[in-house]
């Protein structure tokens, strides 16, 4: 395996490839959950790509960007066990030539991003489909893996791949969860042990409410209420219903095509951890 981190020896590299590309885009602080994406892109692709970049224009001012944890030499070693050919890595400076507002830009339409995680981070999602196209177009891989942890993410950049013909397809990968429940995010390292125990209650809403649902009661607001209860440690930036298909928000009633997502902000050190569940 190859740690690469720059572009040309990249693209060298590429070059040489026979077969099919699988691509994971990660921002490293590699977990199970990443693990999950990289041993499906290896098992279904001739040679697999792992990015670890922890992309500077997809954060807010304010947000977590610093502190962001970075450990190359264990997500490596990860993936070098999984079989992974390259782990892409490299500096911001190598990546972007320019400020983010002199760089030009992928920008999803409004309904898309004016929601959800979109909300509250704004140009988030510019940042993301900015830096997956160009990790597209610098692998030309055949295949890429997502999560679904990221659902809104996930949505976004299938829509991406659609309105702009990208020669790529989108795998999407199912939630890895701890075993009591709690989804895996490189952002778990930041919680204290209380918060490890308060966070908990993210996943134990959506599999409460998902009972309640499937046991009959369909009213949006009654299923929130439940969501709300069991949460009431956390700082919930939002809990919502949406059609997973098209990710329109619905008020009324839950069916089974509806997804849940959930924000929320946990009580010491601030820290934002997102889940969601299909009904
Ligand atoms: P990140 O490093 O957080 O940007 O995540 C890289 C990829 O891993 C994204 O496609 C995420 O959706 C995916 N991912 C992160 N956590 C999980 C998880 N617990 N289960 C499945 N996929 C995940």
């Amino acid at each position: 395996m190859k740690i690469i981190d720059n572009i040309k020896d990249l693209k060298a590299e590429i070059s040489c490839f026979k077969g099919s590309i699988g691509l994971v885009p990660t921002m490293g602080a590699l977990h199970d959950g990443h693990k999950s994406l990289i041993d499906r892109a290896v098992k279904e692709n001739d040679n697999v790509v792992v990015s670890v970049f922890v992309n500077p224009i997809q954060f807010g001012a304010g947000e977590d960007l610093d502190k962001y944890p970075r450990q190359l030499q264990k997500d490596a070693s990860l993936c070098e066990n999984a079989g992974v050919k390259i782990v892409f890595a490299p500096k911001v400076s190598e990546m972007y030539s320019d400020r983010k507002d002199n760089l030009t830009l992928i920008c999803p339409p409004y309904d898309a991003v004016n929601k959800l995680c979109g909300k509250s981070r704004p140009g988030h999602f510019d940042g993301v489909c900015s830096v997956v196209a160009k990790l597209f177009n610098l692998t030309k891989a055949t295949r890429a893996y997502f999560g679904q942890k990221d659902a809104q993410q996930l949505f976004i950049i299938k829509k991406m791949v659609k309105d702009l013909d990208f020669d790529i397809e989108i795998v999407p990968c199912p939630i890895v969860r701890e075993s009591d429940g709690l989804a895996l995010s490189s952002r778990n390292k930041y919680l204290t042990e209380k918060e490890r125990k308060i966070a908990l209650n993210i996943s134990k809403a959506l599999f409460s409410t998902k009972n309640l649902f499937d046991s009959g009661v369909k009213d949006i607001r009654t299923l929130t209420d439940n969501c709300l209860e069991i949460m009431k440690e956390l700082d919930v930036e939002y809990i919502e219903f949406a059609d997973r298909n098209s990710f329109e928000l619905l008020q009324n009633e839950a069916d089974n095509n509806t997804i849940i997502l959930v924000a929320a902000r946990t009580p010491e050190t601030n820290t934002r951890l997102i889940d969601n569940i299909n009904l």
